[in-house]
């Protein structure tokens, strides 16, 4: 007998290569499969048949390709492609006009949907340039055996051989078992909001029989996933309430000296947005805030303004960051922007261990003495003193440096964090061996990168007696808590925001540096790609620079996915060999990206060939050209993040899209990346798109739960916050809840504290 708690193995019909399918999904029980939601549906009600459409008017219709080919016609040389689609009751022709891909895609027996408006040709129906997507004949069989029954099909995320039919056929097996779910929800407020119960919404977002039934079943599961957001954030900002901090004074006359020093002027959003942070952390309560900025809207100097007045304080400050490549160029630029100063700044990834000065293990104390005869070694054009516990430094003609690694795993992480005032560094800053003895300020860059656990971790580290405290719902004791600022490029609306944070301040930078271009966007064509190679070489031979992003390190079985080796090759030996190239990617050790991206900053390297490592944070400003093969495997967000690594600085900047894709709607959802420069409206765009839980990509951390529920639910926000707010007036401790605690629980163990 299957049971909710059911293993998928043990489902019928399952065979052992779906069961493993289902897992890489992280589908293991059969619950999980319930709540495994479609993104999308497909209104097949809507389709019509071709023996009753008229001139003129607009057809959805499904059919069979009985006949396709592409030829040019004499003298305009214009691809023109032909076919002649036929279902069950007549048939039809479409033409497209310069897609010669489309006869390479279609075939000859493949089941397609056209959407366009009917015209007349010699006597027959023609559809000029319709839109269409390839339908997989087992879907459409299974959707036509289901006849009327069930005309609204879904459409779920799937992995390599795992088809939409089969992952139906299996929901449809275990979906009674809906029934046996337990509604955590309480009951009064389902009838408040006129909700459907649980199983009706899991029944109903499988098997909707109206596009209508299928949102109101949305909206349920969207509910519960607001609704605890709701309950955590407001007991976090009960628990917040309760706790202390250590005042970190507003150094104002030392804060302008930086001010001045640096090569440009701040923007008023920046000013304003560190003045609000300045005074926060001035106070004994923590600072918990939010700094929202479009890319390269400029919010590192304003952390370091935050990071600076800590280290003037003799506090210590953290500025943790989701990859080694950005925690290196962190190091690098903040030692230059401090490097008047007499601050320790310190490095601390999984691989690489270091700081500005030299040091002596005893302590900070002794530092002192050490720092006057520190070791000043050029790398590259950054003149920093570098030092490497345990490794060996050593010149090399050039007059850069290599730093030998021979005991590296040796390098004593928790003596880094004991001397540096300003730490910066990736996860392996909340290992378990390390602790911090006076860390009073907590900076999380790309805040959506990081779970909600690991910024807890990284906040308890000064506070080792809270780890078990962690796992109450509320804490009462008053403790002291590091003051924390995180920041993120995430487009979330000021009303969300709000609701969604309600435990946070938030400040926004919503202006760019001045002399910023718009990023001129296209989406490139296969024909177009000699063009844009030519334009590449014309930009590098000017002095500026390009990133090449693939979706793939290495060559895929999957045929056409670019992978950044294999275009590195090509590019390397045939298309730049006059230009020096470099290759990025994940696999590499983190000296060897940090030399790689070392030479892209010094212009040493022109093309920088990269998987998504650098989708965040990398500033390089003399870039203009971001390419990007494979386009259409990343999401709006995600490209548009890709984009913001170029327009750093005033030179007009160019972002190229190709795809091998045919779809209309790919085209159509990256050509919104033409047309639109801002995350916010991009977003809205993919959701549409995409669905909710895809939107800022599988690297968004920071909303665990919004599977169902989108930043844009507005209403329904708003009327999960009053639920919520009500509830808790009577329930504080949830003690008549059980189910709803345990579910809490879960959540509140990564506690919510961005
Ligand atoms: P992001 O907000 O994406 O983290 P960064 O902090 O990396 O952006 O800044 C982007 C670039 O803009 C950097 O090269 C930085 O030095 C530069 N920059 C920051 N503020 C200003 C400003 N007020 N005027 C000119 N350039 C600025
Ligand atoms: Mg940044």
């Amino acid at each position: 007998m299957l049971t909710l708690d059911s293993r998928i193995e043990e489902i019928s019909k399952i065979g052992a290569a779906n069961a493993r399918r289902l897992k890489r999904l992280d589908l293991n029980t059969v619950q999980d499969l319930l709540f495994y939601f479609p993104f999308r549906y497909d209104n097949f009600s809507k389709v019509s048949n071709l023996k009753n459409i008229r001139q003129g008017e607009k057809i959805n219709i499904i059919g069979t390709v009985e006949f396709i080919q592409a030829k040019k016609t004499p003298r305009k040389r214009m691809h023109i492609t032909e076919a002649i689609i036929s279902d069950d009751t007549w048939q039809i022709k479409a033409v497209w006009f310069n897609q010669p891909y489309i006869a390479k895609s279609l075939k000859e027996g493949d089941t397609i949907s056209l959407s366009g408006k009917v015209e007349t040709d010699y006597g027959g129906w023609l559809l000029k340039s319709p839109t269409y997507e390839k339908v997989f004949a087992n879907e459409l069989a299974s959707a036509k055996a289901r006849g009327l029954e069930q005309s609204i099909i879904p459409t779920y995320h799937l992995t390599q051989n795992l088809t939409q039919k089969q992952i139906s056929f299996l929901i449809k097996q275990v979906i009674p078992l809906a029934d046996k779910l337990f509604d955590w929800l309480p009951v009064n407020i389902l009838t408040n909001q006129k909700l459907l119960t649980l199983p009706e919404a899991i029944k109903k977002i499988h098997f909707p029989e109206s596009l209508e039934e299928a949102e109101k079943a949305r909206q349920r599961l969207a509910f519960n996933e607001l609704f605890l957001l709701q309950i955590q954030s407001l007991l976090v900002k009960a628990e917040l309430k309760n706790r202390k901090a250590n005042k970190i004074v507003f150094q104002e006359q030392k804060t302008k000296e930086f001010v001045d020093s640096l090569p440009f002027k701040l923007t008023d959003a920046q000013k304003k947005a560190a003045w609000s942070i300045l005074l926060d952390m001035d106070k004994e309560q923590p600072m918990s805030r939010l700094l929202q900025g479009d890319v390269g809207s400029g919010k590192t100097v304003v952390a370091v303004m935050a990071l600076l007045n800590c280290a003037l304080n003799k506090k210590q400050a953290v500025l943790m960051v989701p990859t080694e490549i950005l925690a290196q160029q962190h190091f690098k630029s903040i030692i230059r922007l401090l490097s008047y100063s007499e601050i320790r700044i310190g490095l601390l990834t999984r691989s690489e261990k270091k700081i500005n000065f030299e040091f002596d293990t005893v302590g900070p104390e002794s530092n002192e003495e050490v720092k006057s005869e520190r070791e000043k070694l050029e790398i590259g054009n950054w003149e920093i003193g570098l030092s490497s516990n345990e490794g060996e430094l050593e010149k090399v003609d050039s007059g850069k440096i290599k730093v030998k690694r021979k005991k590296e795993n040796k390098i004593n992480a928790q003596a880094i964090v004991d001397s540096a005032e300003i730490l910066i560094g990736t996860h392996a800053l909340i290992q378990e061996k390390i602790c911090f003895s006076n860390l009073e300020l907590v900076v999380i860059d790309e805040q959506h990168r990081f779970g909600v656990e690991q910024r807890k971790t990284l906040l308890s580290k000064s506070q080792p007696s809270t780890k078990s405290s962690s796992k109450k719902i509320q804490t009462p004791v008053q403790e002291t808590s590091p003051h924390l600022l995180s920041m993120t490029a995430t487009p979330i609306p000021r009303s969300l925001a709000l609701a969604l944070y309600g435990d946070l301040d938030i400040s926004r930078i919503d202006e760019m540096p001045t002399g910023r271009k718009p990023i001129t966007t296209r989406l490139i064509k296969e024909e177009g790609r000699a063009k844009a190679y030519a334009f590449i070489r014309q930009q590098i031979q000017e002095g500026r620079q390009v990133f090449v992003i693939c979706p793939l390190i290495d060559i895929s079985d999957k045929l056409g996915v670019k992978s950044v080796k294999e275009e590195y090759r090509k590019l390397n030996e045939l298309v730049f060999p006059e230009f020096a190239i470099g290759l990025l990617h994940g696999q590499l050790k983190a000296a060897e990206k940090d030399e790689v991206m070392q030479k892209f900053i010094t212009n040493e390297v022109k093309l920088l060939v990269s998987t998504s490592v650098v989708e965040v944070g990398v500033d390089i400003p003399n870039a203009t050209i971001m390419m990007i093969e494979g386009a259409d495997r990343f999401g709006l967000s995600q490209l548009h993040q890709f984009r913001g690594r170029v327009g750093r600085s005033d030179h007009q900047s160019y972002c190229f899209l190709f795809t091998d894709s045919n779809s209309a709607q790919t085209a159509e959802r990256l050509n919104a990346l033409a047309t639109h420069h801002n995350g916010l409206e991009l977003a809205k765009i993919d959701l549409k798109f995409r669905g909710p839980g895809e939107i800022f990509g599988t690297s968004q951390k920071g909303f665990p739960e919004l599977k169902m529920a989108s930043l844009f639910d507005y209403d329904l926000t708003a009327r999960a916050r009053k639920e919520a707010d009500d509830f808790l007036k009577d329930n504080s401790d949830l003690s008549r809840y059980p189910a709803l605690k345990m579910r809490l629980n879960r959540v509140v163990r990564e506690a919510h504290q961005e």
